[in-house]
This record gives C-alpha cells, structure tokens and sequence, in this order.
C-alpha cells in the first residue's frame, strides 16, 4: 500500500507551479462592447485570452481558462472554478467602450474591500451571535488582505506594462463581481477601447493583441508566482 507523508504535501505546495486563471470576459448571449468595425468584445476577449495562453506557456506555471469557446459562464460557475483550481491569480479580461468615444488606454482594477465583504459578513442587527461576530471578521480580514494583494499585483503590473509600451490610464478599485467573488488575487484587465476611432482599429488587429498577450503574460508569471498574504489565507 502507497503511503503519502505529510512531508509530501509539504514539498508540494512548496514546489507546485502556481495556477493563473484567465476569464476571458463575456461569451454567449453575453456579448459585451462592440468594436469600431462591428465585432463584438467577447470575440477579442477569447482571442485575446488564448493568447496569453499560448504566451505562459513558456513559464513555469499552470494556466487554466474559464472559456475557450464562444459560451456564456454564469458567474456561480466562474467562482466555482476559483474554489477547484485555488489560482495564485485570477485574471478577467475585457476591452472596453466610452459612451464619449473619446477615451483610450489600459484601464486595472482590482477588488474593492469594502465592497467585496459579502452582505452576510457583517454582524447582523440584534443577534447578538459571537459566531456571527467572529466569522465576519475572519471574513473580512481574508478579504482585506485579498484586497491589498490584488492592489499591490494591479499596480506593479501597470508599472510593467507602463514600461513595454502599454499606457496604463487608471489602476482602481471596483465592485465588479467577477473579481469581488474570487477569494484570491484578482484582477480586472481592460485591454484599450474599441469604440475610439484609433485606438479602435489598432486593438483590432491580432498583432496588437499578441503583443499585449506576451507583455501580460512575462508580468503575470513573476507577479503571480510570488507568496502572498491573500493565497495563504485560501
Ligand atoms: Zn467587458
């Protein structure tokens, strides 16, 4: 009989290759943004997605991904992925719209920790529970300290990109739930907008788009393989 130490388990996690999650934004009936020449966001988002696939390949991490095809993901079913595969990072992308068409750039936003408390974290009114009390806080530590992880990725991420040429124009918080129902490092990429008149047909093209992949993707693998507070708290 095959006996498996504890000390196995050990030198596992110590040595396992960290899994990034990448949720390509959309899909289905979910279309999203609709770019200058009529293509539809979740369109670029899986292309894009693919990309940084294929881009992490060539390092020493496992990648999993909420789609590859042209379907929608209910966001139960994309937290559900998050809890099986406990990713080091959990990355949704997305291109993004202005009603102004005026705008252009790289937008970063990662969860918000007020707003990512689950209405059933807070004590409730009058019940006087010291459970209730204790999970709350529990909860909001982890989620702080999920929070403050995913800011400190988010903005030495821009920084990188900054760097490689990708102008970064906002590193926030937000409410978004696909990235406040993780439970890990998690964030929001906007890759450019596709409604703006030039920085519309330059998202468009594929060679664009690889060159964003394989940017995002030599971050991701550094950033994402380093120990934080937030995954050790999973
Ligand atoms: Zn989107």
């Amino acid at each position: 009989m095959l006996t498996v130490t504890p000390l196995f388990f050990s030198l596992w996690y110590l040595f396992a290759p960290v899994t990034i999650l990448i949720d390509a934004g959309h899909g289905g009936t979910n279309y999203g943004a609709r770019a200058v020449d009529g293509t539809w966001e979740k369109t670029l988002t899986l292309d894009w997605a693919r990309r940084l696939e294929q881009a992490l390949s060539a390092y020493p991490v496992r990648v999993e991904m909420v789609r590859r095809t042209d379907e929608y993901v209910s966001l139960w079913r994309r937290a559900e992925r998050v809890r099986e595969l406990r990713p080091a990072c959990f990355v949704s992308l997305h291109f993004n719209a202005s009603p102004l068409k005026n705008r252009t750039g790289v937008e970063i936003y990662f969860p918000h920790e007020e707003l990512a408390l689950p209405a059933d974290a807070r004590p409730r009114a009058g019940s006087g529970s010291d459970g209730l009390l204790v999970e709350g806080y529990l909860s909001r530590m982890r989620r702080e300290a999920v929070s403050v992880g995913s800011r400190n990725l988010a903005r030495r991420l821009a920084w990188r990109l900054d760097a490689a040429g990708h102008k970064v124009v906002q590193v926030a918080p937000a409410a978004f739930d696909v990235i406040t129902t993780t439970g890990t490092r998690a964030l929001l990429v906007e890759g450019g907008f596709i409604d703006h008149e030039t920085e519309g047909p330059r998202v468009l093209d594929p060679a664009h788009r690889e060159r964003l992949a394989v940017a995002l993707a030599r971050q991701l693998a550094i950033l994402c393989s380093e120990p934080v507070e937030g995954q050790l708290l999973m």
